[in-house]
């Protein structure tokens, strides 16, 4: 099964992965999660994609899909993958038909406030990059990641600004994108501003039939 989640940022794409890989046991690959990662370690493509990242722009095209190329072909991936971030132009999507077959699109539907709502309050695990919120899903203990222990941060990339130019960004560019999909009969359109287990329900739903 190959599928791919798209939305705006704070949409509920890394919750309702984390969720739909572990219930298929299909890896969850999320470009911003490898990014950040790259980042950190000031890898040399960490330091090629910080500024875009940062400013709430998106990394060129060209290399995240050498990195995607890459990391498609692992042996993880040969029964199946959920993508997460990725594609998010209508060159990215033309690329990785050219790689691989997707059988169905998830478009997480969120409105600009909600975002705004879930973002300010959203924080992540350092180490693993699970997302919690400080009222819909708070972790169990204050700071701490339930699943491996490590620190919450909030994104510097999280902040009023930098959102209101990713929501720009999203509509512009990623937006194009269901079109894409719609016109080759393979976009679902959910419902985000459901509670989480709903949402996760629909998606299966879905899959299941
Ligand atoms: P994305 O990966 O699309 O940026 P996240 O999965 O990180 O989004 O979710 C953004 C924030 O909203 C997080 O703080 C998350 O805990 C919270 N969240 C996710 N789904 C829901 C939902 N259905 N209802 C309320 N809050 C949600
Ligand atoms: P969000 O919570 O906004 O959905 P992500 O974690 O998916 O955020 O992405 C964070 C940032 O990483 C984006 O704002 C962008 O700069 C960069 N990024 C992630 N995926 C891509 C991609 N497929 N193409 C270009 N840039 C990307
Ligand atoms: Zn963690």
């Amino acid at each position: 099964m190959k599928l791919i989640l798209v939305g705006p940022p704070g949409s509920g794409k890394g919750t309702q992965a984390d969720m739909i890989s572990r219930h298929y046991k299909i890896p969850h690959i999320s470009t911003g999660d490898i990014l950040r990662e790259n980042i950190k370690n000031e890898t040399a493509l960490g330091k090629l994609a910080k500024e875009y990242v940062e400013s709430g722009r998106l990394v060129p095209d060209e290399l995240i899909i050498r990195l995607m190329r890459k990391r498609l072909k692992a042996p993880d991936c040969r029964n199946g993958f959920l993508l997460d971030g990725f594609p998010r132009t209508v060159d990215q999507a033309k690329e990785l038909e050219k790689l691989e077959k997707i059988d169905m699109v998830f478009s997480l539907e969120v409105s600009d406030d909600e975002v705004v709502r879930r973002i300010s309050r959203r924080l992540i695990c350092r180490k693993c990059g699970a997302s919690y919120h400080l009222d819909f899903k708070p972790p169990k203990k204050e700071g701490i990641c339930d699943k491996c222990g490590g620190e919450l941060y909030q994104r510097d990339d999280d902040k009023e600004e930098v959102v209101k130019k990713r929501l720009e960004v999203y509509r512009e560019q990623t937006e194009p994108l269901l079109r894409f999909y719609d016109e080759k009969h393979i976009l679902h359109r959910i419902n985000g501003e459901q509670p989480i287990e709903k949402v996760f329900k629909d998606i299966q739903e879905i899959i299941e039939v």
